[in-house]
């Protein structure tokens, strides 16, 4: 398990690369939820999502050990930032992206100077080419969840949330693989126990939600949501034990709700943020966990979402 240490360590550790994101405010979405709603803005972190604060401490930490070159599989956010953090630091990285990775998303790892090889169609088969580059070339694989670094890194999140918001009541978190939950609610559970924890994901993709219910790791095989963030099978082996003792409930969304929320928050709050990051806004909209106070906060872990994918939500929108 991580601690409220790990956190503060990590908030010092990445505070020279990081930016402080903003909390937004909506009057309609408060009077539309029948509460005071904020917005914690990690669309507005650097390269587009959160996924920066925990691969700057982790690859920071690695390469105070000596390492050189870094390794992961991820055409999205984890990639992204891992390959920014890389150049950066000035150490050379490896990005094992899917055959059909969306172009956009490429580009954008190809722009930070990272090497990309396209590899497969699973991400078993991607983490399997990771494992040989990392035989081959002696390098260090940077997870996108399941590692004490990466958890601490998205924690300080968390510290932010209460630094911002100091009466804030609920907090309401996507999740994929649990790196952002575990994190925030160390953050928040370490520092004010009353504040609630929710976490959020897609009803077709409520691999952590079905875990809790059966008290142990529990995969799904069938996910199918637009939320292209949230698409992992199973919690991590370090990441679940943490939601099982702080985070207080998890709620489902449809994906009919993720797009009302994505619309919502493009035309009412002129905010671009991605299908991943609406099921926290959609899960406040619909008022999920019931009404537990006055003051909530929605995570807003991204904003790169492509244009073929923001043409599409528009289109479909009525
Ligand atoms: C990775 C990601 C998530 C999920 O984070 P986990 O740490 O895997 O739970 C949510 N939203 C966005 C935008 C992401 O990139």
């Amino acid at each position: 398990m991580i601690s409220m240490k790990n956190i503060d360590d990590a908030a010092g550790s990445i505070a020279d690369v990081i930016h402080r994101t903003p909390v937004l405010t909506s009057h309609t979405l408060s009077v539309l939820s029948d509460k005071r709603m904020f917005l914690k803005g990690e669309h507005l972190q650097l390269t587009g999502a959160f996924k920066i604060r925990g691969a700057t401490n982790k690859v920071k930490a690695v390469a105070k050990e000596g390492a050189q070159h870094i390794v992961t599989a991820s055409s999205g956010n984890h990639g992204q930032a891992v390959a920014y953090i890389a150049e950066k630091l000035g150490l050379q990285a490896t990005i094992v992206v899917p055959e059909n990775a969306v172009s956009s998303k490429v580009a954008a790892i190809r722009g930070y100077g990272a090497n990309v090889i396209a590899y497969g169609t699973t991400s078993t088969e991607r983490l399997n080419k990771a494992e040989s580059l990392i035989a081959e070339q002696k390098a260090v694989f940077i997870p996108p969840y399941d590692d004490p670094f990466i958890m601490a890194g998205q924690g300080t999140i968390g510290v932010e949330i209460l630094e911002q918001i100091p009466d804030v009541d609920v907090v309401y978190v996507p999740v994929g693989g649990g790196g952002l939950i575990s994190g925030i609610s160390t953050a928040i559970k370490e520092s004010k126990p009353g504040i609630k924890v929710i976490g959020v994901e897609p009803e077709q993709a409520n691999d952590t939600s079905l875990s809790i219910k059966r008290d142990e790791i529990t995969a799904i095989d069938h996910i199918d949501t637009i939320a292209d963030g949230l698409r992992t099978s199973q919690p991590g082996a370090l990441t679940f034990p943490v939601i099982q003792k702080y985070v207080d409930d998890i709620v489902l969304v449809t994906e009919d709700e993720i797009k009302e929320a994505f619309v919502f928050v493009l035309e009412r709050m002129k905010q671009l943020i991605e299908p991943s990051a609406a099921v926290a806004v959609a899960a406040a909209m619909t008022n999920k966990a019931g009404l537990y106070g006055r003051n909530v906060c929605s995570v807003i872990s991204g904003g790169n979402a492509a244009r073929e994918q923001i043409a599409s939500l528009l289109l479909q929108a009525e």
